[in-house]
C-alpha cells in the first residue's frame, strides 16, 4: 500500500511509530505536512498539490490534523476523499468529533451515558443552567478547549457564576457539568480500532488536580474495562462513525460516562501503559479496509 498521513509533526511519537509500522509490514508511508497542501477544485478532477508535486497513487490517507488546523486540515481530507483514496477516519466525522457540542448532542441522542451537561447562549440563564446541571460542584469547559486547558472546578454555584461570566465575558462558549467526583480524577481512555477496544488505561491526575490529562501531568496505567465501559466506547465510536478514536469515559456511579471522543488518539501514552503495539494494529486495520472510493460521504460531507 501507499499511504499519506497528514501531519504536521513527523517527529512526534505517535507518528514516527505510524511511520515505522506502515513501513515494516512493507508498506510506503509519506508524512505530508497539511499546511503545505494546496489543492485545485477543477471539475471532476480534484487534485493535491505538495512541494510543486501532485499527490498521486495513494490507497490511504491517515488524517492527524492538529485542532488548530482544523478547517484547513478538513478540506485537504475532504479533496482526497473526492479522489477515492480511502481516509482512516472520514472528514466528516472527525468535523462532528471536533465540536464538543454537537457531538455530545449526537451521543445523548444514541442512548450513551454522559455526565449531565447544560448550555446556554443568553448568560441571563446563568442561574437556570446551573440549576439544570444540579448545583455545585460544577466543571465548567471551554467549548473550544484541549489538553484540559479551560476545564475548570467551581465548588459553589457563587464561584461557578463569577467563572461562566468571565469566559463569556470573553466572547467563548462553555458548557456546565455534573461534577463526577467519585471517578477520583481518574479517567479511562479507551483505544477503538474498527469497532473494537483493543486497548485501554486508566488516566490518574497529578496530586491535587482533578484533570488526568497527561499534558497536565497526569500518569497512566493499563486496565481492564467492564463488558458496559467496552460497549459505551465502541457504540460511542460508530455513533461519530470515526474507525479509529480514543474514547474518554470517567467511572461514574450512574456507569460510564462518555466525556469526549478524540479523532487523532496519541499512541505514547497508551502504548507506554499498555506495552501493546497500536501504531501496527492501526496499519493492519488500514491494510485490511483501504479500497478505493470507501466512505460514506465521499467527500460530500
Ligand atoms: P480536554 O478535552 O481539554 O482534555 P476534558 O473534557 O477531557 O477536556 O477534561 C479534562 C479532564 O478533566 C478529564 O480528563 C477528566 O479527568 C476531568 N474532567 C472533565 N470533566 C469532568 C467531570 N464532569 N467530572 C469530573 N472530572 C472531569
Amino acid at each position: 500500500m501507499k499511504i499519506a498521513m497528514l501531519s504536521r509533526s513527523p517527529n512526534l511519537y505517535s507518528h514516527k511509530r505510524i511511520k515505522e509500522a506502515a513501513e515494516d509490514r512493507g508498506h510506503e508511508l509519506d508524512i505530508v505536512n497539511t499546511t503545505r497542501c494546496y489543492i485545485n477544485m477543477a471539475a471532476r478532477r480534484p487534485s493535491v498539490y505538495y512541494n510543486g508535486e501532485k499527490l498521486l497513487g495513494y490507497d490511504a490517507v491517515i488524517p492527524r490534523i492538529g485542532a488548530s488546523v482544523t478547517f484547513y486540515g478538513l478540506a485537504v481530507l475532504r479533496q482526497f476523499e473526492m479522489m477515492g483514496v480511502y481516509p482512516v477516519n472520514e472528514s466528516v466525522a472527525i468535523e462532528r468529533s471536533r465540536d464538543k457540542l454537537r457531538s455530545m448532542q449526537l451521543l445523548a441522542r444514541d442512548g450513551i451515558g454522559l455526565p449531565v451537561t447544560t448550555f446556554a447562549h443568553d448568560p441571563k440563564q446563568t442561574d437556570e443552567v446551573l440549576r439544570l446541571a444540579g448545583g455545585a460542584p460544577l466543571v465548567i469547559k471551554l467549548l473550544e478547549g484541549t489538553q484540559g486547558i479551560g476545564v475548570v472546578l467551581a465548588d459553589t454555584d457563587r464561584s461557578a457564576k463569577s467563572v461562566i461570566e468571565a469566559f463569556r465575558g470573553t466572547g467563548v462558549y462553555v458548557l456546565v457539568q455534573e461534577f463526577i467526583k467519585e471517578a477520583g480524577g481518574a479517567d479511562i481512555r479507551a483505544f477503538v480500532i474498527g469497532g473494537r477496544v483493543v486497548a485501554a488505561m486508566q488516566r490518574q491526575g497529578a496530586e491535587g488536580d482533578f484533570r488526568s490529562n497527561l499534558h497536565r501531568g497526569g500518569s497512566a496505567k493499563a486496565i481492564r474495562i467492564s463488558p458496559e465501559e467496552r460497549s459505551t466506547a465502541v457504540r460511542a465510536a460508530k455513533t461519530m462513525g470515526l474507525n479509529i478514536c480514543g474514547v474518554d469515559m470517567l467511572r461514574s456511579n450512574h456507569g460510564a460516562v462518555v466525556m469526549e471522543v478524540n479523532s487523532s488518539p496519541g499512541l505514547e501514552g497508551v502504548e507506554k501503559a499498555t506495552g501493546k503495539d497500536i501504531a501496527g494494529m492501526m496499519i493492519d486495520y488500514i491494510a485490511k479496509n483501504a479500497k478505493p472510493w470507501k466512505t460514506k460521504t465521499k467527500g460530500r460531507g
